[in-house]
């Protein structure tokens, strides 16, 4: 039977560690790191994530702003609004919750924020010094899967991992960091000939899919850490992951939890990237 990987109580962690830096931070260069929410619309799951980011800055005791903008808002006045936070100097990081409305070009707008400032590390300079192996600011749901497995204990090189998923903000990142840390990665998607022959590989399995219960027990090999990246929606409502967790932990060494497992770290490692942020723009800082 797997051991949980507990993804609330490690983010508690993080959130802690980051707490002790803001103060630590203030009482060297007189201010604390500020991050900087933009919300547009009114999209429900989006409010709740932005609302645990504002609630976790608060708890880290770092400064945070909320911009809440209608859906109706042209994507003139959000190149206007993120390039006035962008040249703000007592703003470090800034996000912008995907997804935006329809109108609005993402690209354009993940494009518009500031290197230095793009704490979800989206930007395309953030995502090449991470492909070139550079410092950068990595993206929070692959650092955070990095932590996780971390706890384990486990050391990763030579491992065999297999990632399920290869979009930009989730499976390709989570790759890369496997990759630097040595592991043998092998990218699964959507035409992957035989899932289950290549995720049955995998001594680290990580589901970033968005399909509720792709991974079942048969797919995982014995003794393997899965984490489960994934956030569906059941139709009673209830949250579920990619990973069919009832039988998936009758063969994992480890396993995350969804609720509670990459979730909560997403949002500790976002607390982290704004400490980054502040300390790449004052000088001396890092
Ligand atoms: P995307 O939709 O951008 O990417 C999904 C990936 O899964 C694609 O690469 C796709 O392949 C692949 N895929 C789809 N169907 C299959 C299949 N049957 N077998 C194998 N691969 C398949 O999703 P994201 O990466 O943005 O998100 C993935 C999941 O993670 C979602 O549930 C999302 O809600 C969740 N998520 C959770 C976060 C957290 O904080 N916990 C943060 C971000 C996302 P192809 O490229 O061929 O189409």
């Amino acid at each position: 039977m797997a051991k949980i990987l507990d993804g609330k109580a490690l983010s508690a962690v993080v959130k802690d560690e980051v707490r002790s830096e803001v103060v630590e931070l203030e009482a060297k260069y007189g201010r604390k790191p500020c991050l900087c929410v933009i919300i547009v619309g009114e999209n429900p799951a989006s409010q709740v994530y932005v609302r645990n980011k504002v609630k976790a800055a608060a708890y880290t005791g770092m400064e945070s702003r909320l911009i809440e903008l209608p859906s109706s808002v042209s994507e003139e006045t959000l190149l206007g609004k993120i390039a006035e936070l962008n040249s703000d100097p007592s703003v470090d990081a800034i996000l912008v919750q995907l997804p935006l409305p329809k109108h609005i070009d993402e690209e354009k707008v993940i494009y518009a924020v500031a290197p230095e400032k793009d704490v979800d590390g989206f930007h395309p300079s953030n995502v090449s010094l991470l492909w070139l192996g550079k410092e950068c600011i990595v993206p929070c749901t692959p650092a955070g899967v990095m932590r996780l497995i971390d706890s384990t204990g486990v050391d990763i090189c030579g491992k065999t991992a297999v990632v399920v998923g290869r979009s930009n903000i989730v499976g390709k990142p989570v790759a890369k960091l496997l990759l630097d840390r040595n592991a043998t990665v092998v990218i699964a998607h959507s035409r992957t000939a035989d899932l289950g022959a290549v995720t049955r590989q995998a001594d680290i399995l990580v589901a970033a899919v968005g399909k509720p219960g792709l991974i079942k027990g048969e797919m995982v090999r014995p003794g393997a850490i899965v984490i489960d990246v994934g956030i569906n929606r059941t139709e009673d409502g209830k949250l579920c992951g990619d990973v069919d967790f009832a039988s998936c932990s009758e063969k994992a060494s480890w396993i995350t939890p969804v609720p509670g497992g990459v979730g909560p770290m997403t949002i500790a490692m976002l607390m982290k990237n704004t400490i980054r942020c502040f300390k790449s723009r004052v000088p001396g800082a890092r």
